[in-house]
């Protein structure tokens, strides 16, 4: 059956890496239909708001939402809800995406790109499972009040809730023992259960589902610890759930170990497996219209939509097999370049991965 893709360039490089990964998609000859919408600064230049209903939805009509990126620092002064970034949380919220997937790669090519020791990141390839929707980011109550107590009684206090339910750890932790069940069987969940409450019943709901999963190694870390194991010994790692909170910076961290952003794709999902898939970089908005991006998130973000979305597994290697060829044939966008590799444009990456199928 067709699958629908909305196809969401958004603002800066948004345009141009899009229609590299849509260039890669369509020379697969695949059952997909394509339909542009508006998001982020364009849309809010062109109907008052940057996630106009029409896009609203046809994300929501859509098997998966391919989504370039939005922000303009000329929209800065906007007051928070019209600010095109806030395009991204308005789509989370409706299809209810729950789940991110931030896979972060060393290619050996690159390695040298990275701030670590070669030996350290070559061949890395980890996955970090991230809950989306809940914790300190939406627990209520939050906001500003007088401080109740303690010394500074009577101080202005700013306050928020890390709070998580049994239902939402549940379904946070099948998604991780799945995804670890199909690559290496090992799974790390990251808390705080030294200390908060809401880690301990995170621990223990992790503690219980692993039972369901006896083929998976399965171990529990302290987030300080597993921010200091990341830049230790990240090989060891393979895949890592946590709550919003951590897996925000976590995954930030685990990305720079690449020393790429141009190359990181991620992934939202929901429950009915629909998905917003992305690079993990913004617009960079001081690169755009120079066709000098680098494509390569996009275009391995289309191909995490092929496998988490459209059940399209092979499909999806076979890009990453076509990326991972362009890089051995010396093929480097600006960002990634280094002495004795060939300069190409961003259009240029998308052929060579077109051509590399
Ligand atoms: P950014 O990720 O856009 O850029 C950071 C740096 O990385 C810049 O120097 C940029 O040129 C470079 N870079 C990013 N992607 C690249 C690529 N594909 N190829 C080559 N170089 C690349 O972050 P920023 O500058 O902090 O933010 C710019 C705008 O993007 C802001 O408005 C911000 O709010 C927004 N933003 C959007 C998203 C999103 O759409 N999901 C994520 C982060 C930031």
């Amino acid at each position: 059956m067709t699958k629908k893709i909305a196809v969401l360039a958004g603002d800066g490089i948004g345009q141009e890496i899009m229609d590299q990964a849509i260039k890669v998609l369509k020379a697969m000859n695949l059952d997909l239909t394509f339909e542009e919408g508006l998001v982020g600064g364009v849309a809010y230049a062109a109907t008052g708001h940057p996630l106009p209903e029409k896009t609203l939805k046809l994300a929501k009509e859509s098997d998966a939402v391919l989504f370039g990126a939005v922000g303009d620092f000329k929209y800065d002064h906007l007051e928070r809800s019209l600010r095109p970034e806030q395009a991204i949380l308005g789509l989370r919220k409706a299809l209810g995406l729950f789940v991110n997937l931030r896979p972060a790669i060393c290619y050996p090519e690159l390695t040298n790109a990275s701030t670590l020791k070669p030996e350290v990141v070559s061949g890395l390839d980890l996955l970090i499972v991230r809950e989306l929707t809940g914790d300190v980011y939406f627990g209520k109550p939050r906001g500003r009040r007088q401080c109740p107590d303690g010394p500074f009684e009577g101080a202005l206090e700013g306050f928020d809730t890390m709070r998580y339910s049994v239902p939402e750890i549940e379904r946070i932790a099948h998604v991780a023992f799945k995804a670890a069940m199909g690559r290496s069987k090992h799974l790390t969940s990251v808390d705080k259960a030294n200390v908060l409450e809401t880690s301990q019943v995170w621990r223990d709901v992790m503690t219980r589902i692993s039972k369901e999963y006896p083929e998976v190694e399965f171990d529990q870390m302290y987030v300080d610890n597993a921010a200091m194991q990341l830049v230790r010994a990240p090989k060891k790692l393979d895949v890592l759930v946590t709550g919003n909170l951590f897996g925000d910076i976590l995954s930030d961290e685990a990305a720079m170990l690449t020393g790429s952003i141009g190359m990181l794709a991620s992934a939202a999902l929901n429950d009915r497996k629909q998905g917003l898939y992305e690079p993990s970089h913004g617009s960079a908005p001081d690169i755009a219209g120079k066709n000098i991006a680098n494509p390569i998130a996009q275009i391995l973000s289309a191909a995490m939509m092929l496998r988490y979305s459209l059940d399209m597994p092979e499909k999806a290697l076979q890009i990453e097999n076509a990326v991972k060829k362009v890089l051995a044939q010396g093929y480097r966008t600006v960002d990634i370049w280094s002495e004795g590799c060939k300069k190409v444009s961003c259009s240029e990456m998308g052929d060579a991965v077109k051509a590399a199928l």
